[in-house]
């Protein structure tokens, strides 16, 4: 878990997004978050805390509340801890530029996590219940492509 790619697209003399990942919480919860990121395209950012990072994904549309809506989600770089709390304006120019606002955040509980498939239990508040990721297969390497959708009640 590296946030290597994190840092090398940001110039934090020019952003107020945060460079370092902030003390590993005591908490066992672990941090959820889905923020509206109004950028060249209007997407939203689901972060997830893995192993002292926020593992990220984004959604071009708007996140699964009922069952039976797939969406996808186009993993992203490792986010430093601390970044569920950002909201605010990425200036112009810098990656990533426009503005951050939180759509959900909460906590989640991992019931299953493999390299291809997460599935877990989210406690927001647009967000509740059970949920799946899973990467589809890549045609090439550099894919990173995953499928996000809310579980049936029963599962
Ligand atoms: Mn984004």
């Amino acid at each position: 878990m590296s946030l290597k790619e994190y840092r090398k697209k940001r110039s934090f003399s020019k952003t107020q997004e945060p460079g370092e990942s902030k003390q590993k919480r005591k908490s066992v919860k672990l941090v959820y978050v889905i923020q509206k990121h109004d950028a060249s395209h209007l997407h939203f950012d689901l972060r997830l805390e893995e192993e002292g990072v926020l593992k990220s994904w984004a959604i071009p549309k708007s996140p699964p509340q009922e069952e039976g809506i797939r969406r996808l989600a186009v993993q992203t770089e490792d986010h430093p801890l601390g970044y569920e709390d950002f909201e605010g304006i990425i200036p112009e120019g810098q990656y990533g530029a426009g503005k951050v606002e939180t759509w959900d955040k909460g906590d989640y509980l991992p019931l299953e996590v493999t390299s291809f498939k997460r599935i877990i239990e989210i406690n927001g508040k647009k967000l509740s219940g059970k949920f799946c990721l899973i990467k589809l297969k890549a045609k090439e390497p550099q894919d990173k492509n995953w499928l996000f959708f809310r579980l049936k009640k029963k599962d």
